[in-house]
């Protein structure tokens, strides 16, 4: 190596080790501070966590499987010495609620709505572990000693005792499922209501948050790192308004209701991630509400 190369070289560590990511101690893992000691987490895979740093110790946001959870763990021992306190899980399906031992074994009490724990003690997954905690009813807070976690339960909207998580101080939020920004909705839109799912996105408009981690993004992973913000929830609502609206279109026109999905093009939204794999199916699912009603369903949910 010449010496002008050497020394090329050793700036260049020099430059990038000063920008580097806080960790990166596998290729596709990847941590940012979207707020002060509020950290978005990934492993490349879709998955976001959050997890939070106070005074007295660590709070987790969804831990996805084992192996996300404990490259999580390495991500926070990165960062911090705190405890870890708790690992909330946001709602019974397996994959947000999975990984959870992982962080049970590091001291954290694993969290989850009573709804959400009721249907995984009759329908375990692989990589799923009873809550040490559950709560019941629309609303409960933890208090972290400088940081309170706010849970919301906002009703019938997508899986079961689905949580709405806030930190007022740090200006956060969680959001699983319900926000996937530049992604449209999940294939056949699977266990949503997608009326609810709608009033619950106008009730998280309404919620103190300036930035979010939301569970699945559609963004380039650096920049969904960063985090979602109140206008993706906004755009959510109105990507199911406008799916609506163009079925409606349709039916308007006699349009055969077979031939609807295929009919049905969102021009707005061709850059989304899934647009061109999963609309048709969207489609499909949104015009069967509207024809012959919403699932799940029951007769006292609003
Ligand atoms: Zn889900």
């Amino acid at each position: 190596m010449s010496g002008y190369l050497g020394r090329a070289v050793v700036l260049a560590t020099i430059v990038l080790g000063s920008v580097a990511p806080v960790f990166a101690a596998g290729e596709n893992v990847r941590l940012h501070e979207i707020s002060e000691g509020v950290y978005s987490f990934t492993l490349g895979e879709g998955n976001y966590s959050m997890f939070v740093v106070g005074e007295d110790g660590v709070a987790v946001f969804d831990t996805f499987h084992s192996g996300h959870a404990q490259e999580m763990l390495v991500a926070i021992r990165s960062v911090t010495d705190k405890p870890l306190k708790y690992a909330f899980h946001s709602h019974n399906h397996w994959d947000h609620a999975s990984g959870g031992q992982v962080l049970k074994d590091a001291g954290a009490q694993t969290v989850m709505h009573a709804l959400a724990a009721e249907w995984l003690a009759a329908h375990p997954g692989r990589d799923t572990t009873p809550p040490d905690m559950v709560w019941t009813g629309d609303r409960r807070d933890i208090d972290m000693g400088d940081f309170t976690v706010e849970m919301r339960y906002l009703g019938l909207n997508h899986g079961l005792g689905m949580t709405v998580f806030t930190i007022p101080e740090r200006r956060v939020a969680y959001i699983a499922d319900l926000v996937t920004p530049n992604r449209v909705m999940f294939a056949v839109v699977p266990d949503f209501n997608i009326g609810e799912w709608e009033r619950s996105l106008g009730e998280i408009l309404e919620l103190e948050f300036d930035v979010a981690v939301c569970s699945h993004n559609g963004l380039p992973a650096d920049e969904a790192l960063k985090g979602c913000t109140r206008e993706h929830v906004e755009e959510e609502r109105q990507f199911i308004r406008d799916l609506r609206a163009a079925i409606l279109a349709e039916f308007e026109k006699g349009t055969g209701f077979l031939d609807v999905p295929k009919a049905v093009r969102l021009s707005q939204y061709e850059h989304w991630a899934f647009y061109d794999e999963w609309l048709e199916m969207n489609t499909l699912r949104l015009m069967t509400d509207l024809w012959m009603g919403p699932f799940p369903w029951y007769p006292d949910a609003e």
